[in-house]
């Protein structure tokens, strides 16, 4: 299984369902995206990444400057 955003296969389940069999949340090591086993991931192709491009995300909120 590969990631549907970064394509990476280093791919955990992180949660599973009551009933036995009836779903799986999986979740991408390395970007952190998530999706459920019953649904069918899309990710357009300007919001794919790779390596390069999780290497130079911004940090969202941005830190402020010490202050004085
Ligand atoms: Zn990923």
């Amino acid at each position: 299984m590969n990631c549907p955003r970064c394509d990476h296969d280093a791919i955990e389940t992180i949660a599973t369902s009551p009933v036995k069999g009836a779903w799986e949340v999986y979740q991408c090591e390395t970007c952190f995206y998530s999706w459920r086993s019953t649904e069918t991931p899309h990710v357009d192709d300007v919001f794919k990444l790779n390596d390069e491009k999780i290497a130079n995300l911004q940090v969202i909120p941005a830190v402020p400057p010490l202050e004085a």
